[in-house]
């Protein structure tokens, strides 16, 4: 699931040296808001960025972006809703035509059942619309949480939770708001942080910080307007970066290898040219000279 907004001019904001222990003097909660805050002037226009007309076509948008950009679900989903605009005409549909409509979504085939159940589901218990309840909303095929949280609060403006995907879950867990990796535990960990009616718009601006400035491998701490405040900051390396300094490091070694036993055949071809005596005859008449001196010793 993703947000577009309009893209900040102001992204490299001042900031003070990287605070080696954001989380230490500050609150936890006091520094959430402030992250609130300075999220809030970065994307003041942060929203949700799927194409919809109605709650039941936000719930099929939000169902197909799983695992699919926003970008592509809005390619799809005009066709997709000029043929089947509703409940009622989802829940009617034909899977083969559904799956065709959705493919270019990924995981058309689950999709493309779930949504068609929904439909039927709605049609049978909720009366052909999106109930407004998490509860409601989570039995719904294809419905978790985390999409429940996204349409009650943007088709109903209810925010019941908050929406934790990819980028929510990174950016807690740098920021230092949360310690686990479990959506439900750092939407927990969030709730109590946050007031309820940021709940979703953090959501939304944490993803494009993601995006934009806190990318999953390569965060970019120095343009970061949180860097002050966040105790992440400089301190992730890239996997890739981290691959590629190995490489350098394993080469450098076979490099130093080679480098050694360069030089010592060469000593070694040197010492024979002096001696006149390579080594395979310095071993030969080796054992001769022992041979003579225990024959010595033994007369
Ligand atoms: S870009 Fe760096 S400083 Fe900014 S939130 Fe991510 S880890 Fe923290």
């Amino acid at each position: 699931m993703r947000f577009v907004a309009d893209r900040p001019n102001n992204q490299t904001a001042p900031r003070k040296k990287a605070n080696k222990k954001a989380s230490g003097k500050t609150s936890k909660k006091a520094r959430t808001l402030e992250i609130l805050s300075r999220l809030k002037d970065l994307y003041p226009d942060a929203t949700c960025s799927l194409d919809y007309e109605t709650p039941v076509q936000l719930l099929v948008a939000v169902i197909l972006s799983a695992q699919c950009t926003d970008r592509r679900v809005n390619m799809v989903t005009p066709g997709l809703f000029a043929r089947f605009p509703d409940a009622e005409a989802l829940a009617a549909a034909d899977l083969d035509e559904l799956m065709e409509l959705v493919r270019s979504t990924g995981f058309y085939r689950n999709k493309a059942k779930n949504i068609r159940a929904t439909g039927e589901m709605l049609m049978s218990q909720f009366g052909g619309q999106v109930p407004q309840t998490m509860a409601e909303l989570t039995q719904l095929p294809g419905v978790a949480r985390k999409t429940a949280n996204v349409v009650l609060a943007h088709a109903f403006n209810i925010n019941a939770g908050v929406t934790v995907d990819t980028h929510v879950k990174r950016l807690t867990k740098r920021l230092g708001l949360t310690k686990h990796d479990d959506p439900l535990k750092v939407e927990q960990d969030l709730i109590k942080l946050l007031p309820q009616p940021d709940w979703e718009n953090w959501s939304i601006r944490l993803i494009y910080h993601g995006r934009e400035v806190c990318d999953a491998r390569k965060p970019d701490c120095d343009r970061c307007s949180l860097a002050d405040i966040c105790p992440s900051a400089g301190m992730i390396v890239s996997s890739r970066a981290g691959q590629t300094k190995a490489k350098q490091v394993s080469q450098k070694q076979k490099d130093s290898k080679t480098a050694a036993k360069k030089t010592k055949t060469t000593q070694t071809s040197k010492a024979t040219k002096t001696t006149g005596v390579s080594k395979k005859n310095q071993a030969q008449r080796s054992p001769k000279r022992v041979k003579k001196s225990s024959s010595k010793a033994t007369s």
